[in-house]
């Protein structure tokens, strides 16, 4: 018999489907053949391999590793949102705090808020009592005045004050997004 054959034979009985003359046949051969024996040993132990019960069993840190994963990309997920909100608010917040006084005083826009009922007679009364105010709030109140009236007239005081406020925008984000990094970096670590 060709060693073909008893190749054929090998896999055959891996799968004890062969008959004892046949078995008995391939047996004898394997002792006085080396290259079919090496085939046996191969085959044989791929076979074990195969027949060998697989354990596919997650490893013991798998589950808290994805929950970890997980509850960080929920945080991140939960946070991004709000932090953009914030940044948006309060960027637009700095920019009509600066814009909207300089509008109000240079569109005359403030004589409409006298013919709102409540609020123009509480603005007529602030007005009557400016003097006073402006008196007990003494040299504080007169440099913030001096100070408003600077930067509402000069455009270069203005932008500056505007790309401090953009500024401090940034760099509230920017510390927002350096806490979450360390988190980040925890899980990429773990992983
Ligand atoms: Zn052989």
């Amino acid at each position: 018999m060709a060693h073909d054959n008893y190749l054929s034979l090998i896999s055959l009985s891996l799968d004890n489907m062969l008959t004892e003359d046949e078995q008995f046949s391939l047996e004898k051969h394997l002792q006085s053949c080396a290259a079919c024996m090496h085939a046996w040993e191969q085959m044989s132990l791929v076979d074990g391999m195969f027949k060998a019960p697989v354990e596919i069993t997650p490893p013991p840190e798998f589950t808290s590793r994805v929950m970890a994963r997980v509850s960080s990309y929920e945080k991140r997920r939960h946070l991004y949102p709000w932090m953009t909100l914030i940044m948006t608010t309060i960027l637009l917040a700095a920019m009509m705090s600066i814009i909207l006084p300089v509008l109000f005083v240079s569109l005359g826009l403030y004589r409409v808020l006298f013919d709102i009922p409540v609020l123009g007679d509480l603005l007529t009364r602030l007005i009557e009592m400016r003097a006073q105010i402006v008196t007990l709030v003494g040299s504080f109140g007169a440099s913030a005045i001096r100070w408003m009236s600077i930067v509402t007239n000069d455009p270069m005081a203005l932008a500056v004050i505007v790309t401090a406020l953009v500024m401090i925008s940034i760099w509230i984000g920017m510390r927002e997004a350096l806490k979450l990094q360390p988190a980040a970096e925890l899980s990429t670590q773990s992983a």
